[in-house]
């Protein structure tokens, strides 16, 4: 693996990848990395020749209340597994390197306001915008390319294929499904941050989610009813808050008078110091035992 820690050399690597005729795929991170993010550059080693793995804890996406200064760090691993899964390429800013003028000094903001205002967007009012604003700067640095996100935060997949397409990016964006623990539980940096009692819990976001499938399968049409099985499942649990559980039109994230195949269930538990999210297409009803194929199919977690 080729590590870059500028601006300049990061682009220089690509180009020249791509002047020799090198397909490039991307991968955006925090870093932390776990088999989830390892899917996701798998799966961009099997459709391009060069792997370009970006690490960057981005401030701009987190709000002044939020886990910045704590989120999970760990450049030995990261770089370690990141060329286990077939990365060719590393991009590991600082901060300064990204915003030489400070986090403040970013005077530019992309948002994406019709789908950055619910759920995520609601809970989390300015993080759409630090995400777009990062993302656009580093397809820009990377050029043409495929860039590789995860389902598992299925509203930024949706917001960054809006921005892609509203500017024009030469970027071709491919969602990749959710990989998830034995025990259903979506793998999340985040998921560092449980205690044991409350790793043990973590999983009734994933089995709220798959309640309302379960209902919806079952014949229940009415969003309101879906929504009140879901939060019923977290509501039972002595551990764990909920921060909102929904059911939307997967391809504008609205909400509908009656729930249908194009839907899509997300969620949003507290559990201590964690935030976890999580969402599954409103007819799977897969159980804890059997991978999350997501609704894309391909790559195999
Ligand atoms: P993050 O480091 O949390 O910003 O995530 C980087 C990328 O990995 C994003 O595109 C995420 O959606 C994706 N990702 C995170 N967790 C998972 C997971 N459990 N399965 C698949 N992709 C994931």
């Amino acid at each position: 693996v080729r590590t870059t820690t500028t601006t300049v050399a990061f682009r220089a690597e690509l180009d020249r990848a791509r002047a020799a005729g090198r397909s490039v795929g991307l991968v955006p991170t925090m870093g932390a990395l776990h088999d989830g993010h390892a899917s996701l550059v798998e799966r961009a080693a099997q459709e391009c020749d060069e792997v370009a793995v970006t690490i960057f804890v981005n401030p701009l996406q987190f709000a002044p209340t939020e886990d910045l200064a704590a989120y999970p760090r760990d450049p030995d691993g990261d770089a370690r597994r990141s060329a286990e899964a077939g990365a060719t390429v590393l991009f590991t800013p600082d901060e300064d390197e990204m915003y030489p003028d400070g986090r403040d000094g970013v005077l530019t903001s992309v948002s994406v306001e019709a789908l950055a205002g619910v759920m995520e967007g609601a809970s989390r009012p300015d993080h759409f915008a630090g995400v777009c604003t990062v993302v656009a700067k580093l397809f820009n640095l990377a050029g043409p390319c495929r860039a590789y996100f995860g389902e598992k935060d299925f509203q930024q997949l949706a917001v960054i294929r809006r921005m892609v397409g509203d500017l024009s990016f030469p970027v071709e964006v491919v969602g990749c499904p959710t990989v998830r623990e034995p025990d259903g539980l979506a793998m999340s940096s985040r998921n560092r941050y449980l205690t044991d009692e409350e790793r043990r819990a973590a999983p009734v976001l994933v089995g709220a989610l798959r309640a309302g499938a379960a209902a919806y399968v079952g014949g229940c049409t009415d969003p309101g009813s879906i929504r009140r099985t879901m939060a019923d499942v977290v509501e039972a649990s002595p551990v764990g808050t909920l921060d909102y559980v929904e059911v939307v039109d997967a391809a504008t994230l609205r909400p509908v008078g009656v729930v249908g195949p194009g839907c899509r269930l997300f969620g949003a538990v507290r559990f201590g110091r964690a935030r976890l999210i999580d969402n599954i297409p409103v007819d799977d009803t897969v159980d804890d035992s059997a991978p999350d194929d997501g609704d894309v199919g391909g790559a195999s977690p």
